[in-house]
């Protein structure tokens, strides 16, 4: 249920594999376009196949704060592209039906879950529909995004925290390098960061984000955060004086994972599992990857002829073994949201002293690296930076226990 990344992923990896009827449930338009053009990684593109989705290669990568303060990380062959999600969701969409036993029903809702449970097992699952259909089913997949659908329904605790993008696709810009992708930090425009990925030479996204512990966009906060960097973020005010929005892109994405994934007979992914990065709220990647996950397991419980719980939770532990530790560290640090510009700044400064292959395994991995690299060989982008350097180091040092 939920006709996003990890719910198309999830029915991929199903379809075709075992003699079962797949109910997809979306309760809008499957590819929402409003959503975003979101930045992943070229290797996760070539895994999915799904190379006619991509908008942009980019061989530069900026880590930015407002005041100016900035690391930057040049990569040999490209490593970050931008997807039309639209297009992304299609591609996905169109595999899944051609691999057929599935229905697809969109602008549907799911509006209702009854489980009956013994103690030890899952009896029936029925699921109300807003066209008035009730239906049962054997296992439901919820990929139903910040919505929550099962963990709201099953009284689960929901994440502490909450990134809401809000950003616009910008028509008639002056990009000076259209292969450099940026992302920003601090906390002038909103302490969840931003991003600027420039699609050709006119054309780019650019958003902020505000993290809250509320599951409420805060609409105008964040659509006033973007006029103000729009007017006065320098370089970005100059490439994109004069631009016209295409459309705005925003959403809400949980930040930390839900304590568990299976209950019972129910299947959790993606953003509704909380499988965002708590680091860079990166979740293409995670709804890719935990849906082919969650889906591969289905098919191996099937096979061998039962839905139990104990076979079912091999999509958790192989989830855990891959990424709770980076979650658990990240969740951690969650309070770093809430720091001060000079705390930020002094981030940039540490991460710019790292090589380009380091900085990847932060925005991958959480992977902060043991070894200090050549400060010597960075890019600084300010002065006075060694104090602050060694500073950062120690408390970094000082925390990370690895
Ligand atoms: C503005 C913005 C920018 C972003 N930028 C990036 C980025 O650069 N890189 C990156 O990796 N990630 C980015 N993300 C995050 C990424 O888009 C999400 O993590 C990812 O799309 C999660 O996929 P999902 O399928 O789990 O959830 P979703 O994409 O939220 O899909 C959930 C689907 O379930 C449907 N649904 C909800 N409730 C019900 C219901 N009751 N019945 C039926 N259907 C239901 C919804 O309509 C929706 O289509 C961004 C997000 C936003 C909003």
């Amino acid at each position: 249920m939920g006709g996003g990344i990890s719910g198309l992923s999830t029915a991929l990896s199903i379809c075709g594999k075992m003699d079962a009827t797949i109910l997809l449930i979306e309760k809008g338009e499957i590819g929402d376009s409003s959503k975003t053009s979101p930045f992943t990684f070229p290797d996760v593109i070539k895994q999915f196949n799904l190379s006619d989705a991509v908008l942009q290669k980019y061989t530069r990568f900026t880590y930015k704060s407002p005041t100016g303060v900035s690391a930057s990380f040049e990569y040999e062959i490209p490593a970050f592209v931008t997807i039309n999600y639209q297009k992304m969701c299609n591609i996905l969409l169109n595999r899944v039906r051609k691999a057929g036993s599935v229905t697809v029903l969109d602008n549907v809702a799911a509006l209702d879950l009854e489980e009956t449970r013994t103690l030890f097992s899952t009896e029936s699952l029925k699921l109300t529909l807003s066209n008035s259909d009730k239906i049962s089913c054997d296992i439901l997949v919820d990929a139903s995004g910040s919505s929550f659908f099962a963990a709201t329904k099953l009284g689960l605790k929901l994440p502490a925290l909450y990134s809401h993008p809000f950003g616009e696709f910008l028509e008639a810009c002056k990009i000076e390098d259209p292969t450099e992708l940026c992302i920003f930090t601090g906390n002038k425009y909103g302490n969840g960061g931003g991003w600027f990925y420039p699609i050709d030479g006119r054309t780019a996204r650019f958003g902020f984000a505000a993290i809250t512990k509320s599951r409420t966009f805060p609409k105008d906060v964040v659509e006033n955060n973007l006029k103000k960097a729009i007017h006065d973020f320098y370089p970005y005010n100059e490439m994109l004086m004069g631009s016209k929005c295409k459309r705005t892109e925003f959403g809400t994405i949980p930040i930390g994972s839900l304590q568990r994934f299976v209950w019972g007979r129910i299947l959790i992914v993606g953003d509704a599992a909380g499988q965002a990065t708590p680091w860079y709220q990166e979740g293409i990647r995670p709804a890719l990857e935990g849906g082919q996950l969650c889906g591969e397991t289905i098919v191996e419980a099937y096979k061998r002829g039962s839905f139990r719980r104990k076979f079912l939770m091999k999509y958790q532990h192989i989830w855990d073994d891959k990424n709770k530790q980076s979650y658990a560290y990240a969740k951690e640090r969650a309070t770093s949201y809430f720091r001060n510009q000079e705390q930020w700044d002094n981030s940039v400064r540490y991460q710019a002293s790292l090589t380009p292959r380091e900085m990847m395994g932060i925005i991958r991995y959480c992977h902060f690296p043991r070894m200090r690299s050549s400060v010597s060989s960075r890019n600084f982008h300010s002065s006075g930076f060694a104090k602050i350097f060694r500073e950062t180091i120690l408390k970094i040092h000082g925390k990370i226990k690895r």
